[in-house]
């Protein structure tokens, strides 16, 4: 369930009795499959009325501050055109260092400043636990947009609504995450989330130094998933839905030697996806740097370049629900 309603003064308009109203989304586990079914119907509409009118009123007055601690292209501009989408304005702080965190202020008060200016804050940071820090001091509902090597929940959401849009479904399915599942906090939201799904299957296939955490495989398990470990993609890529491929997450290692151990260590290549599936999708978060061979962009079952798009519409409903107006 989503922690207690912000927000003392509520706006005339707002509606106060939706159930996501001024809370903060903090990690995937706030969402029961009911709550995902909701967010992706709203987030469905919102890509109606885009293609549709491209621009509209719903969060007219409504201010968004986003607040980024690390670099970011999609998560930071996506929660920008979301919230102008929706005739809304923001407050862009992507340059911490510009803002006064460079003069030594804390997070509680730098987001007791944005609260005091804002309706809703977006954050990044390199911390686990930082948007639940954020979250403790700010008036206002956070939206945690990546902390460290925790949780993306904005992610996963996104993840999964490209699945349900792609594939029409999100029961039933193998799903297979490649790369960095260490240090990657995508697929630590992602392999929780499908965890509300039925007939479920994951593989996990990375180098031995990358493999997932064992507390998001125990809360897998415990799930009553399916879960099975490999370094060999070929072995696990016929039987597969979904490809999650992930970036190698270099800004994360101590030892940059180890870092050059891995970087490599996998690039789908069209050559390779002759053995799956012709009705399946390969996905990524993004950035990629070398893991998908750019000569497999034009195949039909590289998804990744819509999953950007498909995440403007997730976050335009997650801004409308924690705002009270879906
Ligand atoms: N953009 C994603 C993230 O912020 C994935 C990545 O950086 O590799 O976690």
């Amino acid at each position: 369930m989503p922690a207690k309603a912000k927000n003392p003064h509520v706006p005339f308009g707002d509606q106060q009795t939706a159930p996501w109203y001024g809370k903060d989304i903090l990690t995937v586990k706030q969402f029961s499959r009911n709550d995902l079914e909701y967010v992706f119907a709203v987030a469905h509409e919102m890509r109606i009325m885009v293609e549709r009118i491209g621009t509209f009123d719903l969060l007219k007055g409504k201010i968004l501050a986003n607040l980024f601690y690390e670099p970011s292209t999609r998560t930071s501009s996506s929660f920008m055109a979301a919230m102008q989408r929706l005739g809304g304005a923001v407050i862009p702080i992507s340059e911490v260092k510009y803002s006064s965190v460079a003069k030594g202020e804390s997070l509680p008060d730098t987001v007791r400043t944005l609260g005091c200016y804002a309706d809703v804050i977006v954050i990044r940071h390199p911390e686990v636990g930082s948007a639940a820090l954020a979250a403790k001091h700010a008036r206002k509902p956070v939206i945690n947009a990546g902390d460290g090597v925790g949780e993306h929940p904005t992610q996963a959401l996104l993840d999964t609504f490209t699945i349900r849009e792609e594939l029409g479904r999100l029961d039933d399915l193998t799903v297979t995450m490649l790369g960095d599942l260490k240090y990657g906090r995508t697929v630590h939201s992602l392999a929780r989330l499908l965890t509300q799904f039925n007939n479920i299957k994951l593989n996990y296939v990375s180098p031995d130094l990358l493999r997932m955490p064992p507390d998001v495989k125990e809360e897998v398990a415990d799930k009553g998933i399916p879960q099975a470990e490999t370094s060999v993609l070929k072995s696990v890529l016929a039987k597969t839905d979904v490809l999650y491929v992930t970036r190698v997450q270099r800004e994360r290692f101590e030892d940059p030697d180890e870092y050059e151990k891995v970087k490599n260590a996998y690039v789908v290549s069209p050559a390779i996806m002759k053995s799956a599936k012709k009705r399946m999708i390969v996905m990524h978060p993004l950035p990629r740097v070398t893991e998908i061979s750019m000569d497999f962009d034009e195949d039909p079952r590289a998804a990744y370049f819509r999953q950007m798009e498909y995440g403007m519409y997730v976050r335009m409903a997650l801004l409308a629900i924690v705002l009270g107006k879906a």
